[in-house]
């Protein structure tokens, strides 16, 4: 058992501006990696001057696509190298975060053509910031970066492990984000709590994470399906989603995960809402024991209450037996997610968990 946390986080108000001496000092100049709507809640502006108090150079990179591309990341990369930066900021939702590390990677290998991307090997990358402005993905806190993969008509981590070396979380860049966007986030977060919980890799480590994430997470839970939300609230979702992310750092993520990212790829569901239709059959699928501990946690007295909040909340979805039996058979052949499940996967389970998602 091990815990390795290497990224130095600051959860609370204005830490981009309170911390700023410390971070926009890893280099003389930054390459910023955002998208439109993620830039514009005060974020972008905050960064900025910051880096410009400090002395720091930037350029800026917003047009970062939703569930990015390796051919997004190149053509970024190119911008970097040719801007000369030695270090990245991503700002936004896993997108903007993921591609900040995917093209960190890519310019510390210069040399290196896009096959690097999914080749195993030196891990070595440019000093990466995240700020997260989405309470999902916990990317601020995670190694992995997500990337489409056009040519095999999927999506698929990175097999380098690439840490921020900063993880700036302020609840209030949260406030002006659509409501869809904060409630398939935030059920991208409890995927993560669930998915780390009932997990081969799972340590004390991890599950304390869970534990009391899933507590945080509970506890805001109701603001998704009420009124406004509070920046207060905005807090709690996204101490969460980092808390989540610290886990799955430590066990990976599991079923659901996999399966969503058919869902997504070929019918552009946004990833949490993806993974959300899989989270009760998932939880049916695992030991009664369990089960009952995760809802407890979670707040939720039965599953099949869990399966009508989360329908709820997530909306109908209509997905063909084409593609569910391509998710299946895919998943089938996904070892690196396979390992991650405690008990043996077989088809029937895969299609019983698909069935209890629309
Ligand atoms: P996202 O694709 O980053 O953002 C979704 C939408 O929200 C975009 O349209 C974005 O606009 C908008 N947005 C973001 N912040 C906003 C704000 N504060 N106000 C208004 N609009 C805002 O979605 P995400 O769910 O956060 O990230 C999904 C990606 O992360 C997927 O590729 C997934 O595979 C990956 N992921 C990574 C990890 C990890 O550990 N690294 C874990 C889970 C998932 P703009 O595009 O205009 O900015
Ligand atoms: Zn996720």
């Amino acid at each position: 058992m091990y815990f390795y946390m290497p990224t130095k986080i600051y959860s609370e108000r204005d830490c981009v501006k309170k911390h700023g001496e410390e971070w926009a000092r890893l280099g003389k100049k930054a390459l910023i990696v955002t998208g439109r709507s993620s830039a514009v809640n005060g974020s972008l502006s905050d960064v900025k001057e910051v880096l410009e108090s400090q002395g720091t150079g930037y350029c800026v990179f917003d047009e970062t696509e939703a569930n990015p591309s390796v051919e997004m990341v190149m053509k970024v990369r190119d911008y970097g190298i040719k801007e000369n930066v030695d270090f990245v900021i991503g700002i936004g939702g896993g997108s903007p975060m993921d591609s900040a590390k995917a093209v960190a990677l890519m310019i510390a290998h210069k040399e290196k053509g896009a096959d690097f991307l999914y080749e195993k090997g030196d891990d070595t990358a440019l000093p990466v910031v995240e700020v997260p402005t989405t309470c999902g993905t916990g990317s601020e806190a995670t190694p992995y970066a997500i990337l489409t993969v056009h040519a095999e008509r999927i999506k698929a981590s990175l097999p380098h492990k690439i840490y921020p070396v900063y993880a700036l979380v302020d609840g209030k860049y949260l406030l002006g984000a659509r409501r869809d966007i904060l409630v398939n986030t935030s059920v991208d977060a409890l995927g993560h709590f669930i998915e780390s919980y009932i997990n081969a890799n799972a340590t004390e480590f991890s599950r304390m994470l869970c534990e009391y994430g899933m507590g945080v997470w509970s506890s805001a839970k109701n603001v998704l399906i009420g009124a406004d939300i509070t920046a207060e609230e905005c807090d709690k979702l996204l101490f969460a989603s980092t808390l989540a992310g610290m886990a799955i750092s430590h066990t990976g993520t599991a079923l659901p995960h996999g399966l969503s990212y058919y869902l997504t790829y070929e019918k552009g569901i946004p990833h949490g809402k993806a993974v959300g239709y899989f989270l009760p059959g998932y939880l049916a699928s695992a030991d009664p024991l369990v089960r009952r501990k995760v809802l407890a946690l979670a707040g939720f007295p039965d599953i099949q209450y869990f399966a009508a909040f989360i329908h709820n909340l997530l909306g109908p979805m209509s997905v063909d037996e084409e593609l569910v039996t391509k998710a299946v058979r895919g998943m089938m052949s996904n070892e690196n997610k396979l390992k991650n499940v405690p008990y043996h996967v077989t088809e029937d389970m895969l299609y019983q968990i698909c069935n209890m998602a629309y």
